[in-house]
C-alpha cells in the first residue's frame, strides 16, 4: 500500500470508522484517494467545503425487503439496496447486480466508482449502484419474472427519469430489465421509458446499449497501443468472464484484429488456439443461459480446465471482465513473465491494489475500470437521450459516438495524467480528471 497524502489519511480513516465492514468500498475509496495528492495541495477550496468527505458519503441509502415465490409455493427474502450516491451532475445512475455476494459494502464500491466513471463520460450523470443477494443461476423465467417484479415494487418509490435511472449489471440483462420495466409502468401508469436503460429495442431500448462496454473497453485498448505506435492486430488476446461485458469484448477485439484465445466462468475456463468461436459461447450463454463447459464438447479445437487460472494462458492483452478482484498479484506476475503489454478493465476493479502496482511497475499499459468500462454507462445515457426525444437511432450511428465518446475519454485521461506529471498513468488520470469534474459541480451547488 502506498502512504496517502497527510490531509487525506484522516478521512480515509474516517471512511474506514464509519463503513465497518465494507472492504470492497474502503478499496474503492483508497485507491480514488491515491490519486488525489497533487490535487488537493493545488485546490485549498476543495478541503475548505469538505468536498471529498461529502463525495464519500452517499446522498441516500435504501435498503429492503424483496420477498418472492418459488414455482413451488415456497416463499423467499432477498435483501434489495439501491445507494444513490452522488447527483451532482445529474439524476443517479448505475447498474443494478443480482447476485449472492452482494451486500452494501459492494454496492457502496460499485456505486462510488461510478460517480467518476459518469462524469469521465462526459454525460450529464450521478452515481448510484443497487442490487439485491438473489441467485438467478438455476431459477426458472417465472421465478426471475417475480424476484424482479417485487424488487421494483419497492424501488419504484425511489427511482425516476429525472431522479435515478438504473441499468443492467451482472445477473441483470435485457430480460430483467424488461421485467422491472413493465413492473414499473405497471405501478405508475406511466410509459416513463427513461427510468431505466437497457431495455430491449422493443420497448424503447438503444441500439449498441448490449455491446457497448465490452465494445468500449477494447476501443479504449486500441486507443492505448494507437498512442504507444501499436495496434491489436495480431494479438493475442484473453478475456475472463463470458457474460455481457465479455462476449462483446471478445467480438470488437476480434474485429480489430485479434485473436482471443480463451474465456472463464465462474466453474472454468476454456482454451481455443483457433480464436473462440463467439457464436457457439453466445448460443451457449445468451440462448441457453448454460455453462462454459458445453463449449468444449461441441467445439474440437477447445480445451476445458475446471477452476483453470485464466491468467496463466500466454496473452499481449488481457481483458479482465468477470468480477472485482479476481486478478491478484501472482496472476499479473504470470501475464509480465508471459509478455502481457496491456491490461484493461472490463469489469469493476477486477485488478487488486497488489496487482495494478506490478503491472505499472512492469510498464504494462493498465488502463481502469473507470475509463476502460465507461462505455456501457455512455451509451446508457445515449438511451435516455433517444427516449427523451422519442427517437431511434441506427446501429452505426450509436457506434460512432460511443467510439467519440471512448476516445475522448482516454485522451482526457492522457492529458490529465500529463498535466499532473505523471504521463502514461491511466490511473491517475482518470481519478483526477472523474473527481474535479465532481468536486467543481458540488462547489458550484453549494453545500447540500
Ligand atoms: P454478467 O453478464 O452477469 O457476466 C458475468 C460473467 O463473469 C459470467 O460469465 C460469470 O460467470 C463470470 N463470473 C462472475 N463471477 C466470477 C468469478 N468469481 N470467477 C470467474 N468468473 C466469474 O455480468 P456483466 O454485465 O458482464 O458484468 C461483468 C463485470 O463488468 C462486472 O464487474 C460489472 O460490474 C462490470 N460492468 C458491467 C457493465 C454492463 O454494462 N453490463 C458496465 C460496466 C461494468 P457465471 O455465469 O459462472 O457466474
Amino acid at each position: 500500500m502506498s502512504v496517502l497524502d497527510e490531509t487525506l489519511e484522516p478521512i480515509y480513516q474516517q471512511v474506514l470508522a464509519r463503513n465497518p465492514g465494507e472492504l470492497e468500498f474502503h478499496q474503492a475509496v483508497r485507491e480514488v484517494f491515491e490519486s488525489l495528492g497533487p490535487v488537493v495541495a493545488k485546490h485549498p477550496e476543495y478541503r475548505k467545503a469538505a468536498i471529498i468527505e461529502r463525495l464519500c458519503e452517499p446522498e441516500r441509502q435504501i435498503i429492503f425487503r424483496v420477498p418472492w415465490t418459488d414455482d413451488n409455493g415456497q416463499v423467499h427474502i432477498n435483501r434489495g439496496f439501491r445507494v444513490q450516491f452522488n447527483s451532482a451532475l445529474g439524476p443517479f445512475k448505475g447498474g443494478i447486480r443480482f447476485h449472492p455476494s452482494v451486500y452494501l459494502g459492494i454496492i457502496k464500491f460499485l456505486g462510488f466508482e461510478q460517480i467518476f466513471k459518469n462524469a469521465l463520460s462526459g454525460m450529464p450523470i450521478g452515481g448510484g449502484k443497487g442490487g439485491a443477494d438473489f441467485n438467478p443461476r438455476g431459477r426458472s423465467d417465472a421465478e426471475v419474472m417475480r424476484f424482479c417484479q417485487s424488487f421494483m415494487t419497492e424501488l419504484a418509490r425511489h427511482v425516476g427519469e429525472y431522479v435515478d435511472v438504473p441499468a443492467g449489471d451482472t445477473g441483470v440483462g435485457e430480460r430483467e430489465i424488461g421485467y422491472m420495466f413493465g413492473q414499473y409502468k405497471r405501478l405508475t401508469n406511466n410509459y416513463e421509458s427513461g427510468v431505466l436503460t437497457g431495455k430491449g429495442l422493443g420497448i424503447g431500448g438503444a441500439r449498441v446499449r448490449k455491446e457497448a462496454t465490452g465494445y468500449g473497453t477494447v476501443i479504449f485498448v486500441e486507443e492505448m497501443l494507437k498512442a504507444a505506435g501499436s495496434s491489436l492486430d495480431g494479438r493475442r488476446v484473453v478475456v475472463s468472464g463470458s457474460g455481457n461485458v465479455a462476449i462483446y469484448a471478445i467480438e470488437k477485439a476480434t474485429q480489430l484484429g485479434g485473436i482471443c484465445v480463451a474465456c472463464s466462468d465462474s466453474d472454468g475456463i476454456i482454451i481455443d488456439e483457433t480464436g473462440i468461436d463467439l457464436d457457439m459461447i453466445k448460443q451457449i450463454k445468451e440462448v441457453e443461459r448454460g455453462r462454459l463447459r458445453a463449449y468444449a464438447s461441441r467445439v474440437r479445437s477447445a480445451r476445458y480446465i475446471e477452476d483453470g487460472p485464466i491468467w496463466k494462458v500466454p496473452c499481449e492483452v488481457a481483458l479482465p471482465c468477470a468480477t472485482q478482484n479476481e486478478l491478484n498479484l501472482r496472476d499479473a506476475q504470470a501475464l509480465i513473465r508471459n509478455g502481457c503489454r496491456v491490461v484493461a478493465e472490463g469489469a469493476n476493479m477486477p485488478t487488486t491494489p497488489e496487482a495494478v502496482r506490478a503491472l505499472m511497475e512492469a510498464g504494462v499499459l493498465f488502463a481502469p475500470g473507470k475509463a476502460a468500462n465507461a462505455g456501457g454507462v455512455a451509451t446508457s445515457a445515449l438511451e435516455m437521450q433517444q427516449n427523451a426525444s422519442r427517437d431511434s437511432w441506427s446501429f452505426e450511428h450509436s457506434e460512432e459516438k460511443l467510439g467519440e465518446i471512448m476516445r475522448a475519454i482516454h485522451a482526457r485521461c492522457a492529458e490529465t495524467a500529463d498535466e499532473y506529471g505523471m504521463p502514461g498513468n491511466y490511473v491517475a488520470g482518470a481519478n483526477i480528471a472523474g473527481f474535479t469534474q465532481v468536486a467543481d459541480a458540488m462547489l458550484a451547488l453549494g453545500v447540500i
